[in-house]
């Protein structure tokens, strides 16, 4: 491509994020744990929505066609101000761009969306991974009645405990992912002695855990009334929604 196609191309992709994105500003940045990165934007254009958990935002992370999904931790909705708990899990436009992210960087963002609706959920049961820390924040700051059941299956489970501790994530219990997935019986041993039949249960993160888990589930005899899955990320799969 010769320059001046390069350009003009720019130019089409800079005007169709101004019609179909949101412009924002990072406002801060903190790192806990070498990897996580919560990351705060600020925007008027970030102002009026009302918030509840489950929402997901898509953000521009190389142009218009780079596109990835983060679940905002908070909305503050009259400040315009809207918080991610973003994983660094390794190579990815995602992970690159929040590892270099730093406060005055213009961030393009899509949304919000529903992804998952928890705000009717009564002490929901929540299985997920490092990608679902920010959904647990989020449950957490709402007024959702919660006696606090978090199962995380995680690569480093010092690095991921040094983060639940951080933030403040209550009842958590980790799982550190084991080769073959060895660890997934265990997980599904404790999911069945807390996810009693009276719980709503949502499963999050990695699809091979939530399919797993919702097959394990749903043949157990204690299936809760409502059983909802959504899979963040999938072994050799980029940017899900
Ligand atoms: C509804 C929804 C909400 C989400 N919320 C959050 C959130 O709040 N915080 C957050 O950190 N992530 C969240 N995710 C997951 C995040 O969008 C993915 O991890 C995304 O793939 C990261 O983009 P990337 O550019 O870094 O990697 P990609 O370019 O998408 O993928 C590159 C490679 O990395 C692998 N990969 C992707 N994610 C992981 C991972 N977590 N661990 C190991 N390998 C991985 C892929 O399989 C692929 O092989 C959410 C996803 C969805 C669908």
């Amino acid at each position: 491509m010769s320059s001046a196609e390069a350009k003009s191309v720019g130019r089409i992709e800079t005007t169709l994020m101004r019609w179909f994105l949101r412009h924002s500003r990072i406002s801060a940045v903190e790192s806990v744990a070498g990897s996580f990165r919560l990351i705060t934007l600020t925007s008027d254009s970030l102002k009026g929505f009302s918030f509840k958990p489950g929402l997901r935002i898509q953000i521009s992370v190389g142009g218009i066609h780079a596109m990835r999904t983060y679940t905002p931790v908070m909305w503050d909705v009259e400040g315009g101000t809207v918080s991610i708990l973003v994983y660094l899990h390794g190579i990815g436009p995602g992970a690159n761009w929040a590892g270099h992210a730093e406060p005055g960087d213009e961030v393009w963002l899509f949304g919000p969306r529903q992804s998952l609706d928890i705000s009717q959920a009564v002490d929901p049961f929540v299985f997920g991974d490092e990608t679902s820390f920010g959904l647990a924040l989020a449950i957490q700051a709402s007024s959702i009645e919660q006696t606090g059941r978090r199962v995380f299956e995680v690569s480093d489970a010092v690095a991921a405990r040094d983060a639940v501790q951080h933030f403040g994530i209550r009842d958590v219990t980790l799982f550190t992912r084991l080769p073959d997935d060895g660890h997934l019986p265990s997980v599904v041993e404790a999911m069945q002695a807390l996810c009693l039949d009276d719980r709503q249960a949502f499963l999050t993160g990695r699809a091979a855990a939530v399919q797993h888990l919702y097959k394990a589930i749903r043949q157990s005899e204690t299936t809760p009334p409502m059983l909802r899955a959504k899979a963040y990320w999938a072994s050799g799969k980029v940017g899900l929604e």
